[in-house]
């Protein structure tokens, strides 16, 4: 099919304006010009209720004129086109009707399939509510719609280096500033870095933007750690080894704030975002005591032994997890996937399953519970390491490398010879690590999947999972959209793998872009990393060999 005019297709809209909804199906499919872009409706909504319908524009070079379509740049795209199409979006009938955009995007630099490239083209794919009053097309209005507003979108994007000059620089610059980081943590042994300066807390504990008038984060000069990036900025800051580290402080001190932003340095964020130069290795787990969660055969026998059902603990299989074993089971798993950074807060976790005072040890005799504290030396020593938000327990500190106390929001970092620890407080035990087996994973068809495009729950079974809240490495809505169309994926072709297989599985799929997982690419989509497609597998009802 040849490429139409734009005046084409808004004579059609002319024509079917008053008629039926279905009459907007006629523009399914159809190439059209507009503004030196070629413009497809991919998909047409069935009423104004349903999705917007999808509309996918493909910017040649020649436009755009952009050099190197680049993740940090395709960030930036979607970021103007989203607030672009704010001024314009707007209710115009019934249901979605006057809706343009593409969702919120978290400020996390991620690839998205809002802008993509496609050799030197850029596809940008938008919601579009054809607009409706009841069920009669609003023609005039569609055509309106896209002669005014998706050009005015459009506008935004033309000649785009040179528009964005400063901004889009500084925003390239701070993404490759944080691999450059992250390579240099690699080099040194470190885990995390928080740069001096850096603004950690949040509007709310649901906002992305940065506190105002938040303490900025200082570490002292003699503990500070120094970084050069490669246009010579040199950044101070706290680094983090591997090993085991306890931070700690009083209540309200910024303890928890601190953790969430060392897990969420497992993304590069934006300019302005205030973590712009945190960066932790993506290996970080955050692990939580999730009561009730399902669990799938996973061995928790290092940490749950002899539990009294007498049920076997190396395939631990439960509808209905406890504190304890739920949280024994989100590090097993983690450690199964290889993922060796541990992160865990007192505020959600399971308190005995971090610690046991040597009185309570002679008071319970049976005690299928082995404290992650009498595992943590050996698990260092098999290259896991730890970081804990500790602060109503001193279980951790004999064995920490670093001990990080916050006091007002400024951490100093004690050396642990310095902490003067009462020996009998707790048993000496110290137990062995032994990394728990890997399981086969089999998605059966029986698995039934589903995430709503404007819901950030997932539902399973009878189970929600607030993928937003639980799994902290999951920043946006778009992750959540995509995970469930790659396990979709994987359960149509009723899939049975041991985990690191499953893990190079997901990789490959995501890696061949999101046409792979949907025929009609929404723009609602955005990357994740592998393992937490496989933390949303791991709470599946399903069936393991
Ligand atoms: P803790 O875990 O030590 O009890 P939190 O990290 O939960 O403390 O922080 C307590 C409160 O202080 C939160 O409301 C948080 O937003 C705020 N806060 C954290 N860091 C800062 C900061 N640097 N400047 C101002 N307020 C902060
Ligand atoms: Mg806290």
């Amino acid at each position: 099919m040849g490429i139409v005019p734009l005046a084409e297709v808004i004579e059609t809209l002319y024509r079917i304006d008053g008629r039926g909804y279905k009459s907007y199906k006629k523009l399914s499919s159809i190439k059209f010009s507009i503004s030196g872009c070629i413009a497809t409706f991919t998909k047409i909504q069935s009423d104004p209720y349903a999705p917007p319908s999808v509309l996918e524009v493909e910017i040649p070079y020649k436009v755009h004129k952009i050099k190197e379509l680049r993740t940090p740049v395709l960030d930036f795209v979607s970021r103007i086109i989203h607030s672009a199409s704010r001024t314009y979006s707007a209710k115009r009938g019934t249901g979605n009707s006057g809706y343009i955009g593409i969702p919120r995007l978290s400020p996390c630099i991620i690839y998205r399939s809002s802008a993509e490239a496609r050799g030197s083209t850029l596809v940008v794919r938008l919601y579009m509510g054809l607009p409706a009053r009841g069920r009669r097309v609003l023609g005039r209005i569609a055509a309106k719609m896209l002669r005014e507003y998706l050009v005015g979108i459009l506008s935004k994007i033309d000649d785009f280096p040179n528009k964005y000059r400063v901004k889009l620089e500084k925003h390239v610059t701070v993404y490759d500033d944080y691999f450059f980081i992250r390579k240099w943590l690699r080099e040194n042994e470190f885990v995390s870095f928080i740069a001096n300066g850096s603004i950690l807390p949040r509007k709310t504990s649901r906002s992305d933007k940065p506190l105002p008038n938040a303490i900025p984060f200082m570490v002292d000069e003699s503990c500070s750690e120094e970084i050069e990036l490669p246009d010579g900025k040199v950044l101070k800051g706290l680094a983090i080894k591997s090993g085991i580290t306890v931070i700690t402080g009083g209540g309200f001190h910024g303890k928890s704030t601190l953790l969430n932003s060392i897990i969420e340095g497992i993304y590069p964020h934006i300019p302005g975002d205030g973590r712009e130069y945190v960066v932790t290795l993506p290996e970080a787990v955050y692990v939580k005591a999730e009561d009730g969660r399902i669990i799938n055969g996973v061995d928790i026998s290092v940490f749950i032994n002899n539990l009294p059902s007498q049920i076997d603990t190396q395939k631990f299989h439960t509808l209905n997890a406890s504190g304890s074993t739920s949280m024994a089971a989100g590090i097993s798993e983690a450690i199964e996937a290889g993922m060796n950074i541990i992160l865990f807060d007192e505020d959600t976790a399971a308190t005995n399953l971090l610690y046991k005072d040597k009185f309570m040890d002679e008071i319970i005799i049976e005690e299928p519970i082995t404290p992650l504290t009498s595992l943590c030396t050996d698990m260092k020593n098999k290259g896991i390491s730890i970081i804990g938000v500790m602060s109503a327990s001193s279980a951790m500190l004999p064995h920490s490398d670093t001990v990080i106390v916050m006091r007002k929001y400024r951490p100093t970092i004690i050396p642990p010879q310095k902490i003067r620890i009462d020996n009998d407080l707790y048993p000496k035990k110290r137990a062995c690590f032994r990394k728990p087996r890997t399981r086969r994973i089999c998605l059966t068809r029986r698995t039934r999947i589903k995430a709503k495009n404007d819901k950030i729950v997932i539902k399973f079974n009878n189970q929600n999972y607030d993928l937003l809240v639980d799994n902290p490495r999951i920043v946006e809505k778009g992750q959540i959209n995509y995970a469930a169309k790659i396990i979709e994926k994987l359960i149509h072709e009723n899939i049975c793998l041991d985990t690191t297989s499953l893990l190079q599985r997901i990789d490959d799929i995501i890696h061949r872009g999101f046409i792979t997982v949907s025929r009609i690419v929404t723009p609602d989509l955005s990357v994740l990393y592998p393992f937490d497609v496989l933390w949303i597998i791991n709470r599946l009802p399903m069936i393991n060999t």
